[in-house]
This record gives C-alpha cells, sequence and structure tokens, in this order.
C-alpha cells in the first residue's frame, strides 16, 4: 500500500474512533471536528485525504504553511486551515493572511497585533486562546490562572472575538487533568470550543468535552522529526 492510501486509511479509521468515543461519552455524532495535521508533510501526502473531502488541516509554523497551503487553498476554497503553534509577532501580519482559525493566541502583545491585522486586512480568522495547563517554562499558552482575563481583555481592549480554549498538556503525564482544567476555564471564560487532544489521547479529550481534536502521526504516520513544540 502506498504511503497515501494509507493516509487515507489513518484518516478513515480516525474517524471512525471519533464517532465511537462521541458515542461513548454520549455526546452527538458529529460533535467533535477532526483537525488533521499535516506539519513536515508535503502537498502530495496530504492531497489524497483532501480528495477524500476532509477539509479542516491544522500547522504549527507560518513559514512551512505558506510553502504549502496557498495553491493547495486556492485550489480547494472550502478548506479550514488551523494556527496550532506559537505564533510570533512578525509573522502576524502573514498568519492572518492565510489561516481560517488560529489556535494560538497567549499574550497582550499577540492579541494586540492579530487586532491591528484584522483591521487592515479586513479578513478575520477564528480565534482561540492558548492556555499552558502544566505551566511548563518551554511552553507557549497562558497562565491558566490568567486564561479568564485574558479572554475578556482580549474581548473588551482588542475587540477580539474568541471562540474557545486550546492546549497541550504535558507529554509525560496524564492528560485527564489538564483536558478537565480547561473545560473549566472554557466555562468561566464564556468560550464554546475546547481544542485539545493529539493522536495519543483524542479519545480522552473527547470523553473530557473536546470540540476540536489536532490528529497528526495516526493519519499520515510517524513525523521524521521529534516534535519541538
Ligand atoms: C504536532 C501537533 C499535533 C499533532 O500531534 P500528533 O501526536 O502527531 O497527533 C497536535 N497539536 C499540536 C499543537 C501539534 O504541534
Amino acid at each position: 500500500m502506498s504511503a497515501e492510501a494509507n493516509a487515507v486509511e489513518g484518516l478513515k479509521a480516525v474517524l471512525r474512533n471519533i464517532a465511537t468515543a462521541e458515542a461513548e461519552a454520549r455526546r452527538a455524532r458529529g460533535s467533535v471536528e477532526l483537525v488533521a495535521v499535516t506539519k513536515t508533510f508535503d502537498a502530495d501526502a496530504i492531497r489524497p485525504v483532501i480528495e477524500t473531502g476532509h477539509r479542516s488541516f491544522g500547522e504549527n509554523r507560518v513559514q512551512e504553511a505558506q510553502g504549502k497551503w496557498p495553491e493547495l487553498k486556492a485550489e480547494f476554497p472550502d478548506i479550514e486551515l488551523h494556527l496550532i503553534g506559537p505564533l510570533q509577532s512578525n509573522k502576524t501580519k502573514e498568519a492572518v493572511a492565510l489561516f481560517d482559525v488560529i489556535q494560538s493566541i497567549d499574550r497582550e502583545k499577540i492579541a494586540k497585533e492579530i487586532a491591528k491585522e484584522i483591521g487592515k486586512q479586513g479578513r478575520a480568522p477564528r480565534l482561540y486562546v492558548q492556555v499552558n495547563t502544566g505551566l511548563e517554562p518551554q511552553k507557549a499558552g497562558i497562565d491558566p490562572r490568567e486564561a479568564a482575563a485574558f479572554v475578556q481583555r482580549c474581548r473588551s481592549e482588542h475587540g477580539l472575538t474568541i471562540e474557545g480554549l486550546m492546549c497541550i498538556p504535558p507529554f509525560d503525564e496524564n492528560p485527564g487533568p489538564h483536558f478537565a482544567l480547561l473545560e473549566k476555564l472554557a466555562g468561566e471564560a464564556g468560550v464554546e470550543h475546547l481544542s485539545m487532544g493529539m493522536s495519543g489521547d483524542y479519545e480522552t479529550a473527547i470523553a473530557f468535552g473536546a470540540t476540536k481534536v489536532r490528529v497528526g502521526s495516526a493519519i499520515f504516520g510517524h513525523r521524521p522529526k521529534p516534535d519541538q513544540d
């Protein structure tokens, strides 16, 4: 079987598992959206998955995404591209121009830059705040104790509509408590969506209320390099 066929099989398997996890959690069928994470994979590897009708994709680096997605998006205009990696302020312009959803707002400066670019470009990606639920110093995301107030400031000071929270639990910990914390914070902040769960734990995340799961290697196979995020 070719790598492309494997990715299509991987996608189907993950979609089946999501449906099972929704049912087990007594959640409505289709209440969880799969964001297929394509970082490190090129357009040829991604295309067969697009051709099955899947439309939601995620990348963690602006520059890498610029190398493959403008052409694919021109060809398939209903694709929804999510930025799931840390955003540098000097890349905000490019990020607002390319992405349909930015999941990684985590500080005042970025919120301000995004608001400025939305005003300039007349293009408004949907927005999430990333929360560092494990308080890991090397990881992006706002301190959970400041998350609800930060969401409020995004609204009141920057005029941004925040529709969800995102987290990446510490690699070596049971993710359940982190998912539960994000769910609680979303209630406090008054946001609807929870982006949580990756290849190793998306079914658990669904049990804790995830509405977006971000799954890469379970679809596309192992990435050549380990993740530095
Ligand atoms: C790479 C990545 C994922 C997907 O990870 P897999 O373990 O391959 O499913 C999800 N979220 C973020 C933020 C990532 O960088």
